[in-house]
């Protein structure tokens, strides 16, 4: 099916009266995911937006609850309001990477409530890629700038229309509320094969890189991986994958909150001891955290590669570390026989 962008424009500022529309918006001159009231608001001829949408599930600071003495009593709060929300214009690497952020934060053992109830309420429209940042490589991950998985609903762009198909029942039910769909023309489908059959530029080989991870956690390779690296945590707080966090408690008085905020293990306190011993005392080390936490624990935790190739770490690092060129080295190290 197919929908004319100005009939898609108007479903959308209708579906505002009752969810939250989330979508890509100019954000002090770059392009980030935040809250637009009409779809005039929307921009969607971007090559990936600065930010990943994961902050909308995940906040970067969080107030978990707070409490307050009073009397010999305690009260405590935790007021979490979701509303449905639609999160519109998500890119395959982005919709991808919330499917890994719910195998962390929802799964057999657990799953954390504020994480969910936005995760639960909130529907994915996904936009294929027409135009490919030259660091992207999603393709080497299973995916493409076509791939429709984690989308609810998800739309390829015409020109003048979208291509509009439904992925989850979730989708389907979103769909049903938007009003204009037409039949797709043989010219159209061409399009959308066109678009379908497209890949990143850029690719890197991950075949073999879980395996041999296996093996390499005392490698020479990481002698000098991190040499160059900041600390400054860019390419982790830019990642649409990465999410750990620290909880604390900020009490004064006779009130305080437990708090939740982003780390990253590029920091060097991430992995401070009290004792003042820090396991991971070089940049070196929390390189190699970094890809064996993406490409092995998650793999063997989880049954997929925690990156997505959206190229955000490449583009926000600032003295330019590469992880395609990581994981090549990795590809290339020799492993020693004993
Ligand atoms: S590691 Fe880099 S390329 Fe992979 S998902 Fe994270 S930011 Fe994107
Ligand atoms: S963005 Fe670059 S310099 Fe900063 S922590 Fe990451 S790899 Fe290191």
């Amino acid at each position: 099916m197919k929908i004319s962008k100005e009939k898609f424009g108007q479903s959308f500022d209708a579906l505002a009266a009752d969810y939250q529309m989330i979508a890509p918006v100019n954000d002090s001159g770059a392009v980030n995911f935040k809250a637009a009231k009409s779809f005039s608001d929307v921009k969607l001829d971007y090559l990936n937006s600065k930010l990943p949408p994961k902050s909308l599930l995940f906040p970067q600071h969080e107030t978990l609850l707070s409490y307050k003495k009073e009397g010999k009593d305690v009260i405590v709060k935790n007021e979490l309001n979701v509303g449905k929300t639609i999160f519109f214009g998500i890119r395959p690497c982005d919709a991808k990477s919330m499917l890994l952020l719910d195998k962390v934060f929802k799964n057999d053992m657990f799953t954390d409530p504020y994480y969910y109830e936005r995760r639960n309420n909130t529907t994915i429209i996904g936009v294929a890629c027409n135009k490919i940042a030259p660091n992207c490589f999603c393709s080497s991950l299973g995916l493409s700038p076509a791939s429709s998985e984690g989308s609810d609903i998800f739309l390829v762009d015409l020109g003048d229309s979208y291509q509009i198909e439904a992925v989850t029942e979730k989708g389907k039910d979103l769909l049903a509320k938007i009003q204009g769909l037409e039949e797709l023309s043989s010219a159209d489908q061409a399009v959308v094969d066109t678009v379908k059959s497209a890949k990143t530029a850029s690719e890197v080989d991950v075949a073999v890189i879980t395996s041999k991870l296996d093996s390499m956690f005392n490698h020479s390779y990481w002698d000098s991986l991190g040499e160059k690296c900041l600390g400054c945590n860019a390419c982790t707080f830019s990642c649409p994958t990465c999410h750990c966090f620290d909880i604390s408690e900020e009490y004064r008085k006779n009130e305080g909150s437990r708090v939740r905020t982003w780390d990253s293990c590029m920091a060097p306190l991430f992995t401070l001891h009290g004792s003042g011993h820090n396991p991971r005392n070089n940049q070196n080390a929390r390189w190699r955290q970094r890809l064996m936490h993406k490409f092995n624990y998650f793999v063997h935790n989880n049954g997929d590669m925690a990156c997505v190739g959206c190229g955000r770490c490449i583009k926000s690092c600032p003295v330019n570390l590469d992880i395609r060129q990581a994981i090549d080295g990795v590809n290339k190290a020799e492993l020693v026989v004993e």
